[in-house]
Formats: structure tokens, sequence, C-alpha cells
């Protein structure tokens, strides 16, 4: 491993302090050693119960407020089933063109309306509905799964200096020696980021034009939600087998793949 002189480490923090994520973790080790590797397909499962419920839920408003909004005007419960019934079919079209697009590997949706668009929106409320039957970490898995294969689809390039690593405080000394040695090989710089708030800063100061990002599954989705939208992101997954934030380990030649792939 050539050595990392060419890295910019910009800030270490290795103190025990919980990311807000884990604010309840119990202490408890972590389920399979804190590996929630998922199929990618637990995603498409609880994003289409997540859609079921909220048309569920639209339905039953519009049931229970139809009597009252028709002595407003008797058109408007009418109106706004046809509404519903429109989002509903736009909804289920949208889930079956983003289900197709990662089976077959095509971009069959704009960017803007797939990872970098509702998606992020989707994968929001589908881990808090996983999170409510205490599968969200192996749900949110399977979603940044999804979110990273409909990114690679872009084949997305950027010119040096303009990639950015991004890793958390948590990772174990032979973790980090790893990514500073990609990031050496490839002369990215690597920022860690102690908080999702000083992730944002740092690109917004920095202006990379793709990041590729390191998180466990908590942190990651809540980043890609605030981040995504605004620039390209790979987001890669850690393995806890300490605990929440201290220790986790990475698939480092994933890594080094996916920062070759912005960069050759
Ligand atoms: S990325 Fe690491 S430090 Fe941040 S919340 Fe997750 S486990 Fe904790």
């Amino acid at each position: 491993m050539p050595e990392p002189s060419r890295a910019q480490l910009i800030h270490i923090d290795v103190d025990r302090r919980l990311g807000h994520e884990w604010d309840e973790w119990n202490g408890k080790p972590l389920p399979n050693q804190g590996n929630y590797d998922s199929p990618p397909s637990l995603f498409f499962t609880w994003s289409a119960g997540t859609l079921v419920a909220l048309l569920a839920a639209a339905t039953l408003l519009i049931f229970l407020l139809a009597p009252r909004l028709a002595l407003l005007h008797p058109a408007v419960p009418r109106t706004l089933w046809t509404a519903l019934a429109v989002v509903a079919a736009g909804a289920v079209l949208w889930w079956a063109l983003l289900a197709l697009a990662f089976a077959f590997r095509r971009p069959l949706l704009p960017e803007r309306l797939a990872e970098r668009g509702p998606f992020l929106g989707l994968m929001g409320l589908t881990s808090r509905l996983a999170a409510r039957f205490g599968r969200r970490d192996w749900v949110e898995n399977a979603s940044v799964k999804v979110y990273n294969r409909l990114a690679l689809m872009r084949k997305r390039k950027v010119g040096e200096g303009e990639l950015l690593v991004l890793i958390p405080r948590c990772l174990s000394k032979a973790t980090l020696d790893g990514v500073l040695g990609i990031a050496g090989k490839y002369d990215v710089p690597v920022f860690v980021a102690t908080r999702g708030q000083l992730a944002r800063r740092v690109i917004r100061e920095r202006r990379p034009r793709a990041v590729v990002a390191v998180a466990c599954e908590r942190d990651m989705v809540s980043g890609l939600h605030d981040v995504a939208g605004k620039i390209p992101v790979l987001g890669l997954t850690m393995t806890l087998p300490a605990g929440p934030c201290k220790d986790a380990l990475l698939d480092l030649p994933k890594l080094e793949e996916w920062v070759r792939s912005y960069l050759v």
C-alpha cells in the first residue's frame, strides 16, 4: 500500500461519543456483530408497504372528511378522490420503473426522478416504518444498496481535485490507515465529519463535484437525504463489531473501486 502522503486528512476525533442516531442503544452487542448486510429486495418490500400505508392513510382521511367537504361544494370530494387516484397511479408507475431500473441496470428514470429525487424521500419514510418494527438497520442497508446501484448506473466522472471522501470518526485504526492509503494513491482529500451538520458544511465549503461517503446505515440514510439531492454521492456502509461509534470496519476494496469509478 503506498504512503498516504498526498492524502489530506482534515480532522480526527477518536472519542467514544455516540452519534445521535444511536442515542437509544442499550449497550448490548449489536445483532450479527453489527453487520446488517441485507438483500436489496428488502428495500422494495418495505418501500411498497410504505407506499400502501401512505395511500391507505390518505384514503381514510378523504373518506372521513368527505361529508363535511361536500358541504363546501359537492365537487370537492370527487376532485380529491380523482387526485388521489392520479397520485396512486403515478406512485405505482414510478416505483415499478425504479424496480425495473434496478433489476436490469438501466437508467430508466432521470436522476431527479430517481436516486437524487423522490427516492431519497421514500428511503427516509421506509426507514421510519421499518424502525417501528425493529428492522431499521437491515432495511436501511438494503436501501443504500439500491441507491448505490442507481447512482453507479450514471457512470459519472469527475476531474482531479473534484472528488471528496467523507469518513466518520468511528473507524478502527487499521481501517483508517486503509482509507488513507487509498486516498493517497488517488490523491483524494479525506474529511472526518463528526456530525452530519459538519459533513454538510464540508461539502458547502469545498464544493466537490462528487463524494464517496462512509457511515453506518443510520447516518448514511439521513446524510444521503440531506446531501444526495445536491451532489452525486456513493454511500459505503460499515460493520460495527464493537457496537455503534467505535472501531468500525468497512470494505476497503469497494471504497477503492468507487473512488476509481469516479476518477478513471
Ligand atoms: S457513522 Fe459511526 S460515529 Fe457516526 S453514528 Fe454511525 S456508528 Fe456512530
